[in-house]
């Protein structure tokens, strides 16, 4: 069996440039893409992450000023590979602010996986993440849910070639994913760890963040990871490095 990766190409969002370079930028509008992450290990199909729906931000945070075509919608974007929603096995959420887990719906039938400290502050947010969250997003009736407790440091395996690991301080229950491609070098997806290139090689945290320390910790870990196993970093929102990435249909692996 082989494991593909595909990034499901979900549209871009806006931030003032001080969300992303903390205390620096003010007045600069940054424009980045979001994007969900489709593996099929040839027993199980996972989605991890699951984006942004457009009419939800342009109701709840009209500045973010969202860009999503037909085809960039979660279904349609895994229509263009031949997937169906309710072909999808496993769901897992990074974190639950909207541009994450707003595709949720849309996979009744599957098992999800996510965070219970996360799934804590969706429902009852603090006062400066309020903007993010949005429990309507994660409440799927009648869904299976696998609520993971805090993993102090081990990498959690979701299925065989696809894990991860707790990264908080972006968000408190925060994972970023490791996963690996036949034949190629493991993908490290940090998620909101490193919004960019430069959030994680300058150590510039995002104006966003549950807590900076632990946000620095993560960024250290996720490089020692990397390194360690040597990986390639797929930044979340990273316009310039995105550039770069293989977008469905083409896919990571053989
Ligand atoms: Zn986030």
């Amino acid at each position: 069996m082989t494991t593909r990766v595909y990034l499901l190409d979900m549209g871009t969002l806006m931030l003032d440039m001080s969300f992303v370079t903390w205390n620096h930028g003010q007045g600069i509008e940054y424009r980045f893409p979001v994007f969900a992450v489709y593996v099929d290990t040839g027993d199980k199909k996972v989605l991890l992450d699951t984006g942004f729906e457009k009419d939800w931000v342009e109701r709840n945070l009209p500045f973010e000023k969202p860009e999503q075509s037909e085809e960039q919608t979660i279904v349609a974007q895994l229509a263009s590979i031949g997937v169906r929603p309710e072909e999808i096995d496993i769901v897992v959420n990074s974190h639950l602010h909207f541009d994450h887990c707003s595709g949720n719906r849309y996979f009744p039938g599957a098992q999800f996986i996510m965070s219970k400290t996360e799934l804590r502050h969706s429902y009852v947010p603090d006062p400066w993440e309020r903007l993010g969250y949005d429990k309507n997003l994660v409440d799927i009736p009648g869904a299976q849910f696998t609520l993971l407790p805090p993993l102090h440091g081990y990498e959690y395996e979701v299925v065989p070639g696809v894990s991860l690991i707790e990264t908080p301080g972006h968000s408190e229950g925060h994972y970023s994913f490791v996963v690996r491609p036949t034949g190629e070098a493991p993908m490290i997806f940090p998620v909101d760890v490193a919004y960019n290139a430069h959030n994680l090689g300058s150590k510039v945290l995002m104006g966003l963040h549950s807590d900076p320390r632990e946000l620095l910790e993560s960024m250290v870990k996720i490089e020692n990871l990397a390194q360690k196993i040597g990986g390639r970093i797929f930044f979340s929102h990273d316009p310039e490095s995105y550039k770069g990435y293989k977008k469905a249909p083409e896919f990571y692996g053989e």
